[in-house]
């Protein structure tokens, strides 16, 4: 709890120090308990479109969550600023993108650790969450994740973007897996991705939905440490 409590008064603190005259940027507070929500995440960036899809989020007034690697905050630095400013959640998708699952504890470790500090250092902010690369996890990750004091968000539908790669099938399909509460995976390095969220975004706001961060969304899950999220069919632990 402590641990909680301190990232968020540093985030505040960050928000304060980066957006002075930017209060306009902060999320209004939403309660996803009321009314429909949906949390759009976004893996393996930030891409070279990520400014672009950032336009069009500020345009909307939406929320999104960006799993990032740690290599491209690296060589993107200034995207992943911009996402800490403007109000997106920022999560930890390792530093090179191994499946966590077929390499050792040191190596999970430290790709998680090296996305960490990167993180911090370009944005100012500290993830508090986990996506496994492939969304592949098993014990000793889950026992990772802990050590850092992350739970692990996998989601509830894809959009399939990677695949298809073409506007109308990603719109499509993502509206089809668009429920109350989903969480649905994008790419932001998939060009067509980028170019339908206009329109997207703008037929979800239209049904009602608002665009919130995973962390807003799972609110009231209690979610601890090394948890998963939806929890995947076979998940012992
Ligand atoms: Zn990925």
């Amino acid at each position: 709890m402590s641990r909680h409590f301190a990232s968020l008064l540093a985030i505040a603190a960050v928000a304060v120090t980066l957006t002075p005259g930017a209060a306009s940027a902060a999320p209004k507070a939403v309660d996803c308990t009321q009314v429909k929500c949906i949390a759009l995440t976004f893996d393996d960036g930030p891409s070279k479109y990520a400014g672009e899809l950032l336009d069009t989020l500020k345009k909307h007034n939406a929320k999104a969550t960006f799993f990032l690697e740690g290599q491209y905050v690296k060589s993107r630095p200034a995207f992943a600023k911009r996402m800490a400013v403007e109000g997106h959640e920022l999560g930890n998708h390792s530093y090179s993108h191994p499946n966590f699952t077929t390499i050792g504890p040191a190596a999970i470790r430290s790709e998680i650790q090296k996305t960490q500090d990167i993180i911090k250092q370009v944005a100012g902010v500290e993830p508090k969450l986990l996506r496994p690369p492939y969304g592949m996890a098993d014990i000793q990750v889950s026992d990772i994740a802990a050590e850092f004091g992350m739970p692990m968000i996998l989601w509830t539908g894809g959009s399939r973007d990677w695949e298809s790669k073409n506007e109308e099938a990603i719109k499509k399909q993502t509206l089809a897996v668009a429920k109350q509460g989903s969480i649905v995976l994008m790419h932001d390095w998939v060009k067509q991705t980028v170019d339908s969220m206009p329109s997207l975004i703008k037929t979800l706001q239209k049904k009602g939905y608002h665009l919130v961060t995973v962390s807003e969304l799972i609110k009231d899950q209690k979610l601890e440490p090394g948890d998963i999220f939806p929890v995947p069919e076979g998940w012992e632990k």
